[in-house]
């Protein structure tokens, strides 16, 4: 069994990061971890300037002029965005209503949209993956506040077509928000200000390493284009006459969206992503972007011809297959993954996103030696063998070698068990 803070751990979509021990002990230096947000701001001016610091990198990183560090996880960074998108209708005076989001979506972005007071309109993808553009401007209309694309999308592929989804809505007045959960296969290689996005979400705990599961904490910063960065959330940063300050008002302020949290967001994700920043500098980012791109595509091509890989072509940081491949075997996406347990191995994601039947979405951390994908693929090929073989006790009991064999998930959600003690 792999260690489970070095093993390989494939939960595509999340970006399940080597978490360097260097962002952990920086985290805890006592001028950092020991702070208190309602000490006297000229006490506090090493911990203002770090959020300077990661602020300066997330807006050079994006080709984007302005970023909010409150937002406390993806969610809440979509949620901040389409604040803003608000904030910025209604200054115009315009009431639109409508938020159009691809069926790929993850289900975050709905959500966000429904709690912002928005009706959200599914568009379609395409037989390749992507969204319809066809489909998406025969939506757009006066009534569109906003589309949400996550790019590269949930099916591991680029959206070719951005810029134009961009320009479309851009045409019909509305914005441009760009979930940006999947940063992590452009970084250092594609600015998303260059295609046109007003609005992006950036998971620090996904693309830049800050540790998650167990619910959190996880850290959403939100960059904002020219059009957008008036409405920003308060408070900012800001470089005044006594060194750094935290203010409620700018000279430029347009009615912001207000206040997302209390104090100023999770600064230990702040420190903990700045540390990974610099240790890997611009040039090693960028190849944060190209390796996990690479692992990604070597796991794809070594498993096409065993696995079916749900579309052509090269995919981005993540392969997605399908359960095609089990056609016939009995076995499911579920038992499939189950039985990866007693491999070893955490599973990969499962039935999302949902517009592949039975989705296994792989996503291996870019700093896996290649020894290490070749064991996960041996894993994967042989679990493939045997339920073709027809061995389906293999796994419709598992996992066989895990301390808690198959949960009854119906019931663990509807009777969750908190607390567990002995004599259970
Ligand atoms: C993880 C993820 C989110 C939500 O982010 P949280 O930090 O978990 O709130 C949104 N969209 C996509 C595509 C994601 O992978």
């Amino acid at each position: 069994m792999p260690l489970i803070s070095v093993g390989l751990y494939p939960l595509g979509s999340c970006t399940m990061k080597h978490n360097p021990r260097l962002n952990e002990k920086l985290a805890r230096l006592p001028g950092l971890g020991d702070i208190h947000p309602l000490q006297p701001l000229s006490t506090v001016q090493g911990a203002l300037k770090l959020m300077d610091e990661l602020a300066h990198w997330l807006k050079t990183l994006t080709g984007m002029p302005a970023v909010a560090l409150s937002p406390k996880a993806g969610a809440h960074g979509e949620l901040c965005g389409l604040m803003t998108i608000r904030a910025a209708l209604d200054q115009r005076g315009e009431d639109r209503s409508i938020i159009l989001a691809p069926d790929s979506a993850h289900g975050t972005n709905p959500a966000s949209a429904a709690l912002c007071g928005y009706k959200v309109k599914s568009i379609a993808v395409t037989d390749g993956g992507r969204v319809d553009l066809a489909a998406l401007k025969a939506a757009i209309g006066p009534d569109v506040a906003a589309v949400m694309v996550t790019n590269p999308n949930t099916c591991g592929l680029f959206e070719r077509d951005v810029i134009a989804i961009a320009d479309a809505i851009h045409a019909a007045g509305g914005y441009f928000y760009c979930d940006g959960a999947n940063f992590n296969a452009i970084v250092g290689k594609v600015r998303p200000g260059d295609l046109g996005v007003d609005a992006m979400h950036i998971n620090l705990h996904k693309t830049f390493s800050t540790p998650h599961g167990g619910g959190g904490p996880g850290a959403g910063p939100v960059v904002l284009s020219d059009a957008l960065a008036p409405f920003a959330p308060v408070p900012y940063v800001v470089h005044g006459d006594n060194g750094f300050e935290l203010v409620e008002h700018r000279a430029d302020d347009a009615g912001n969206c207000g206040r997302l949290t209390a104090f100023h967001g999770q600064m230990g994700m702040n420190i903990r992503a700045l540390a990974f920043m610099m240790s890997h500098g611009a040039d090693g980012l960028a190849q944060v972007a190209a390796d996990s791109v690479l692992n990604a595509n070597y796991i794809m091509a070594s498993l096409k011809d065993v696995m079916t890989a749900s579309f052509d072509g090269p995919c981005m940081h993540e392969c997605l297959f399908d359960d095609r491949f089990l056609a016939d075997t009995g076995v499911t996406t579920l038992d499939f993954a189950k039985a990866l347990i007693d491999e070893g191995y955490h599973p990969m994601t499962m039935y999302f996103p949902l517009v592949v039947h039975g989705a296994m979405l792989i996503e291996p951390t870019e700093s896996e030696s290649k020894q290490s994908l070749d064991r996960f693929i041996g894993s994967l090929r042989h679990l493939v063998a045997e339920a073709k073989a027809g061995n389906g006790t293999l796994f419709s009991g598992a996992p066989y070698l895990a301390p808690l064999k198959r949960l009854d998930e119906t019931l663990a959600a509807r009777k969750p068990v908190l607390r567990w003690t002995e004599s259970e």
